[in-house]
């Protein structure tokens, strides 16, 4: 016996699928007509207030994991920004950067240690021959070999004080941008005690996953 409340009910769920399907062959329509979306989101205010508020020299703050926000920050993915030479913003935080990871000591620094979420890193070219610090805009590991080595002196300028042993793939084939224009490929491989370029890239690249060394460090 079917009640009045049963047709109701059957009534409501048709109509409830068919305004589905309507909304699905509306946006495919209106679709036809959308500007396809930007690939790249603008600076937000409070990333260019942050970095525009001190000088190429002064360093900024460097976000630490025994800090609740800080750590919150550290673990949130990256987005990509615009490589583009004539970014005043992209610019200071790339110098802004690298006065800070300078300052510390480091031999590499990524947009989130510096409160910044976007795909970018400083990190060190132990494989030429001047050692030189590049600045790199949206990496991607094109390829990460199965092979994994054992690098023995991992650390993080978000953890000071702790040091560890990490995993980490034998060789990688990565592409990126450059601030002065263009994109670069790149393999780099292995490590000795003078060129581990391949792990310090692996490191930083973690940085913009939200990854850090301790989930690569064996107990
Ligand atoms: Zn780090």
């Amino acid at each position: 016996m079917r009640t009045p409340k049963f047709w109701m009910l059957s009534f409501m769920l048709l109509a409830l699928l068919f305004s589905c399907k309507k909304d699905t062959d509306d946006n495919g329509i209106n679709d036809n007509n959308n500007q396809p979306e930007e690939k790249y989101k603008p600076w937000t205010q409070n990333e260019i207030d942050l970095i525009m508020s001190g000088e190429a020299h002064e360093p900024m703050r460097i976000l630490l994991v025994d800090d609740l926000e800080d750590s919150l920050f550290l673990r949130t993915p990256t987005i990509d920004i615009k490589p583009d030479a004539t970014d005043p913003v992209l610019r200071r935080l790339a110098e802004r950067m690298l006065v800070t990871m300078n300052e510390s000591g480091g031999v590499g620094i990524a947009g989130p240690q510096v409160g910044i979420g976007r795909s970018v890193f400083w990190f060190k070219r132990f494989d030429l021959p001047e050692k030189p610090f590049q600045f790199i805009i949206d990496p991607n590991i094109v390829f990460a070999s199965e092979r994994q080595i054992k690098f023995p002196w991992d650390g993080c300028l978000s953890m000071p004080g702790y040091g560890g042993s990490s995993t980490r793939h034998s060789s990688i084939f990565v592409e990126y941008y450059i601030l002065e224009g263009g994109k670069e490929k790149n393999i780099f491989e292995g490590y000795s005690s003078t060129n581990f370029t391949s792990v310090c890239f692996q490191h930083e690249y973690d940085h913009l996953q939200g990854i850090l060394f301790t989930d690569r460090v064996d107990e």
